[in-house]
């Protein structure tokens, strides 16, 4: 079946996501943009990912749990895990390794954790957009670890991105694939060091109103997360299909 897809969403969770985008609202608005298959990938956080799948599974959407890790690099990479429990232990091997900052709510912007019913449960006190003291070589490892796969965010992008803080991609560092932004200039594809290298595009929406309209397809033998996390480890550029305009 062939399904649309977008696998990079922030909550207000997130010290830069909207106090709009609450898990409830981003999977309606999913729902509205005609996606099939959509995941939540909060900074250095899995604590809302709970509360937008069940949202999610209400709108009849496939949502997989995740997480935008940032690396000692300064590189986010998306992580993205088969069920809730992986995540959530993921989020638990991470959480020691973020710099002990408190949030300045009134300068970053509060980090709600919310229920599926738009209820605010609480804030999450530590600051969520630092570097993790983890290295960008050590990240494919440790999410198959926990049944997931993971693949480095908006690459183009000049910064908290591989290339622009690595300077090149490296196969040696394991991720099937690569995340390109939107408006992503055509020249890059041209680079000979992504030369093969798979690429999807996701919205990376911190506001409701960024979330895409449907616009790019997976083709799977069934609707589940883990032949998503199959088909992202296993994808060719053929197998990315998108709509024309
Ligand atoms: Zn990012
Ligand atoms: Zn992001």
């Amino acid at each position: 079946m062939r399904l649309s897809f977008d696998l990079h969403l922030h909550s207000c969770l997130s010290p830069c996501g909207g106090a709009e985008n609450t898990p409830a609202d981003l999977a309606a608005m999913c729902a509205l943009a005609g996606l099939d298959v959509v995941a939540l990938t909060d900074h250095n956080t899995a604590g809302n990912c709970g509360a937008f799948l069940r949202a999610a599974e209400r709108h009849g959407l496939l949502a997989l749990p995740g997480m935008e890790l940032t690396t000692r690099e300064e590189v986010h990479i998306v992580c993205l895990f088969p069920d809730l429990p992986s995540a959530v232990g993921f989020d638990a091997r991470i959480k020691p390794l973020l710099p002990p900052i408190p949030n300045n709510p009134g300068f970053f912007g509060p980090q709600l954790l919310m229920d599926d019913t738009d209820r605010i449960l609480g804030e999450e006190s530590a600051f969520l957009a630092g570097a993790a003291e983890i290295g960008i070589y050590e990240v494919a490892g440790l999410t198959a670890q926990y049944g997931g796969t993971a693949f480095p965010a908006h690459i183009d992008r000049p910064s908290f991105s591989l290339l622009s803080n690595l300077g090149f991609w490296d196969a040696n560092m394991n991720f099937p694939l690569a995340e390109l932004s939107p408006h992503s200039p055509p020249a890059l594809l041209l680079r000979p060091d992504l030369s093969g290298v798979t690429r999807i595009t996701n919205s990376d929406a911190h506001y409701l109103d960024q979330v895409m309209d449907a616009h790019q397809y997976m083709d799977l033998p069934q609707r589940s997360p883990k032949a998503v996390i199959h088909w992202l480890k296993t994808a060719k550029n053929s197998d990315v299909f998108f709509r024309r305009t």
